[in-house]
Formats: structure tokens, C-alpha cells, sequence
């Protein structure tokens, strides 16, 4: 008998490798944990496809939970990971980081450019500076009222 409990706990403190101040639990990345023959499965759903990560990620999992025997990690990529899924937990660890969470749901994103104010001083003069930031599914702004420039989670 594996302990469930414990194991969702042991799982919900794994960083996310890209941004560790959020966990993989935040991000909405967790789909299911489940016990099995001789261990547990974790079903997880990458943020994007392709990502680096996703290989770090499963390492991370299956080591987090060594103790519960076999860790049998599944990628499911249908439904698509979504922003949306971030929890409201998540969402404000990545505003304290200084990465500005989605504002809006992807379909909305496609039609409107986010008005995004600063993470670190609350300014809401800022601008655009590219469309990809460190990776992919981030972009880089800069705040016209501080100076400093700052990354907004894209929504997906
Ligand atoms: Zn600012």
C-alpha cells in the first residue's frame, strides 16, 4: 500500500526546473498521481511541447518519489496544457519572482495585447520589448516607470 497522502505532498514540493518558484503542481503540469502494482504513475502534462524540460521533469518526479517504489511517469499531451491551469497559487508566486502571470485566457490573447503593470513597483506605464523572453512561452517587457525589465507569462 503506498501512502497517497504522502506521496501528493512529496510531489507537490518538486520546482518547476525552468521557474523553481513554482512548483509543478502550481503550473497545472500534475494531471493524476496513482497507486499501482509496485509503486505509483504520475500522469503529467507538459507545458510545451517540445520543451526541454519535460525529460528534467520526469526525473525530477521519479526521484521525488523513489520511495514509493516504481515511479512510472506518463506524458499526456491531449487536452494541451493551458495557462489557464495555473493555480491562483501559482499565479502569485510567479507575480512575487517578478514574471507577470497570464491575464487573460488564450483565446482572448490572440485578439488583445495585455495592459501589464510592474511587478516590482506596480507601475502601469510599461512596454513590449520583444515577444520571446528567456524561453518560448515567456516575453519581455520593460517598465517605462522603474526602468526595469520584467517577464510576462504568455497565455497558452
Ligand atoms: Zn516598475
Amino acid at each position: 500500500m503506498v501512502n497517497l497522502e504522502s506521496a501528493r505532498a512529496k510531489l507537490a514540493a518538486v520546482p518547476d526546473p525552468e521557474i523553481p518558484a513554482v512548483t509543478l503542481v502550481d503550473l497545472g503540469i500534475v494531471r493524476d498521481l496513482r497507486e499501482t502494482a509496485s509503486g505509483v504513475e504520475v500522469v503529467l502534462t507538459p507545458t510545451y511541447s517540445g520543451c526541454p524540460a519535460t525529460e528534467l521533469i520526469a526525473d525530477d518526479v521519479r526521484a521525488a518519489l523513489a520511495e514509493f517504489g516504481d515511479v512510472t511517469v506518463t506524458l499526456q499531451r491531449a487536452p494541451a496544457w493551458s495557462t489557464d491551469w495555473i493555480t491562483p497559487e501559482g499565479r502569485q508566486k510567479l507575480q512575487h519572482y517578478g514574471i507577470v502571470p497570464p491575464q487573460c485566457s488564450a483565446e482572448q490573447a490572440i485578439r488583445v495585447v495585455p495592459k501589464l503593470r510592474c511587478p516590482r513597483c506596480d507601475g502601469g506605464r510599461t512596454e513590449q520589448l520583444s515577444r520571446f523572453g528567456s524561453t518560448a512561452c515567456k516575453s519581455t517587457w520593460r517598465c517605462i516607470e522603474c526602468g526595469e525589465p520584467f517577464e510576462y507569462f504568455k497565455p497558452i
